[in-house]
């Protein structure tokens, strides 16, 4: 099947007790067991089936799959969160005195868990000077255990070389972890690319209508951990978390799902709820027309904005001088993101006085929602990051991220157009509704 319908029908056939067609929501906290036997081979692992809403649910299961199969993986796990997806990643494979290896141009919390949490547990994470694979491969050494990386990075926009980066990992016998939020597995899929694990932040493009938190873990099936394991014996050797499982022995190809599941989820507790699985299926099945329209209506944003004598620059991989294009070209397919960066003229007062006059496009720190939304990084996202670390993330004072939403196209650029102006202080008022816009109604 194609990714528009994988997005639609994977993972589920039409329930053969109630002919429910939609995905039933499983809204218990528990599953019976037959008897004292069947719960003991549950929780030995030995037959497949479900213990504890906590670890695993019908609902849930459907997402799972279905996100497998779009992103051409063995087997998913959701969480709660795309921070919990993306801790748990890691957390699967790292213990104290290990690193793994990575770049600074990463979404703000990531960078902040990875810069100052993690290294307090006793993990390291090595951050290269650039996002290049040869910085990357100079950091890594016999106590890595992974590479990480955004496909597209939010909000700086850089593109990894993903087969170059996998080509390093292997190389030195670790995996690639990519977070495909912001591509989304409609613009590119990183396990084809040479990626081992797939995470995601379904919160944004994947539920699409900013209601619904949510992450993903999904396992490429294709790393060999019992070629190295000195480096992975918590999925090659008896895992004591988990009364002693050689999860490798279990589960082959789906071990490091299978392990995340049974120790980082069940110990660490960051479940989805199944309501929240139905309702990013919802979004699930309408990714495809989405990404299509936000694709296309942040090519017409990107090209008024940099044609506009107000703004100063624009940060968006489809212009062919962008340091990104070339990669855009392979990895998307010419299908450059719906997130941009830019600057207004007059710096950080004047971007200031923009972000405050939009009206359609709504201020706050999210992306990939139906709605157009503005964010301003060095004041949200990316505010617990000193100057240093901002430069490092390529994030500057004035920028401006947009995620362009699905809007008829004329009323998202007559909307930037009214805020550039009151920027610019030649209008007072919105041209585009006639309305006060909100700096100055909140003035007056
Ligand atoms: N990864 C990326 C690229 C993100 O943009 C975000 C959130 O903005 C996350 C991960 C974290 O996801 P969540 O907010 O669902 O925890």
């Amino acid at each position: 099947m194609r990714r528009e319908t994988i997005a639609i029908h994977a993972g589920y056939v039409t329930d053969p007790t109630t002919k429910a067609v939609a995905v039933p929501i499983y809204q218990t906290a528990a599953y019976a067991f037959d008897s004292a036997d069947h719960g003991a081979a549950l929780f030995d692992l030995t037959v497949p089936g479900n213990i504890y809403c906590r670890l695993s649910n019908p609902t849930n299961d459907v997402l799972e799959q279905r996100l497998a199969a779009l992103e051409g993986g063995v087997a998913a796990l959701t969480t709660g969160s795309g921070m919990a997806a993306i801790q748990y990643a890691i957390q699967n494979l790292t213990e104290v005195g290990t690193n793994i290896v990575t770049y600074p141009q990463l979404y703000g919390a990531t960078y902040t868990l990875f810069a100052h949490v993690f290294h307090r547990q006793g993990v390291e994470v090595r951050l290269a000077r650039e996002d290049s694979p040869a910085a990357v491969a100079a950091l890594i050494d016999a106590n890595t255990r992974a590479v990480y990386c955004e496909s597209v990075g939010n909000p700086a926009g850089n593109i990894s070389d993903i087969a170059a980066l996998a080509e390093v990992a292997h190389r030195h016998g670790v995996p690639l972890i990519v977070d495909n939020t912001v591509a989304t597995p409609m613009l590119l899929r990183p396990i084809e690319h040479g990626a081992d694990v797939v995470v995601h932040s379904m919160t944004k493009f994947i539920g699409g209508h900013g209601t619904t938190m949510g992450g993903a873990i999904i396992d490429a099936g294709r790393f060999d951990w019992s070629a190295h394991p000195e480096k992975f014996a918590m999925l090659t050797s008896p895992e004591t978390a988990y009364h002693d499982v050689v999860f490798t022995e279990q589960f082959g190809a789906a071990a490091f799902v299978a392990h995340c599941r049974s120790v980082c989820l069940r110990n660490g507790g960051a479940t989805l709820a199944p309501l929240s699985a139905f309702l990013l299926l919802q979004g699930l099945e309408t990714l495809p027309l989405r990404i299509e329209r936000h694709v296309s209506n942040a090519r017409r944003v990107a090209a008024f904005l940099r044609e506009d004598p107000r703004v100063a620059w624009v940060n968006y991989a489809g212009f062919p001088d962008n340091p990104y294009h070339a990669l855009g070209l392979r990895y998307l397919d010419g299908n450059f993101c719906s997130l941009m960066t830019f600057g207004v003229k007059g710096g950080f007062d004047v971007g200031r006085r923009f972000f405050d006059a939009l009206m359609l496009f709504k201020r706050l720190v999210n992306l990939g929602d139906a709605k157009s939304l503005a964010t301003h990084p060095a004041s949200t996202t990316h505010r617990q990051l000193n100057a240093a670390e901002l430069a490092r993330t390529g994030v500057s004072p004035e920028m401006i991220r947009l995620s362009i939403g699905i809007e008829h196209i004329d009323d998202i650029i007559a909307d930037l157009d009214q805020a550039l102006e009151v920027a610019a202080g030649v209008a007072t008022v919105s041209r585009a509704t006639g309305a006060v816009p909100p700096a100055r109604a909140s003035a007056a």
